[in-house]
């Protein structure tokens, strides 16, 4: 028992720290989202999803990063739980873009109600970076990053 502890134990970091993780961009092929003059949701979306890809892989922590889709196809939420389901990630990222007019503007970070003290803490943590990114962007949208969602376990 105690042989089992003994390497149980230096692995626990490890274990905890392993991450794999589903971007959803929101909307896409028939679903435009939210439509601006040059830029539809969808687009938005599916283009922030890549750069945070690109980001994740080269996370060491970050085992996994699959994607609800690719390019520019129409996915169903049923599909896009079934996909995240199958493949057991630990965490659901939905991006998402709103459009409302011009007297509202701002971030919204969002996770989900019930979801874990780490829950809170990676939303938290990523807002300000959200913030900070949004202001180097030039768009008539307004993010939304619906983080750290348990969809993939409540919907099951
Ligand atoms: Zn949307």
């Amino acid at each position: 028992m105690n042989r089992y502890i003994f390497i149980f134990i230096p692995l626990l970091p490890i274990l905890i720290l392993s991450w794999t993780i589903c971007l959803d961009p929101g909307h896409g092929g028939s679903d435009p989202g939210a439509t601006g003059t040059y830029y539809d949701e969808k687009d938005a979306n599916l283009d922030v999803a890549n750069a945070a890809r690109i980001y994740m892989v080269q996370v060491p922590t970050i085992t996994n990063v699959g994607m609800t889709r690719e390019s520019d196809v129409y996915v169903s939420l049923e599909d896009r739980v079934n996909y995240a389901n199958s493949n057991n990630f630990d965490r659901f990222i939905s991006i998402h873009h709103n459009a409302y007019n011009a007297t509202v503007q701002g971030t919204e970070t969002y996770c989900y109600t019930y979801g874990s003290a780490n829950s809170f803490a990676l939303r938290d943590s990523t807002h300000p970076e959200l913030v900070k990114g949004q202001r180097q962007l030039i768009t008539m949208f307004f993010i939304t990053l619906i983080c750290l969602l348990y969809l993939v376990r409540l919907l099951s």
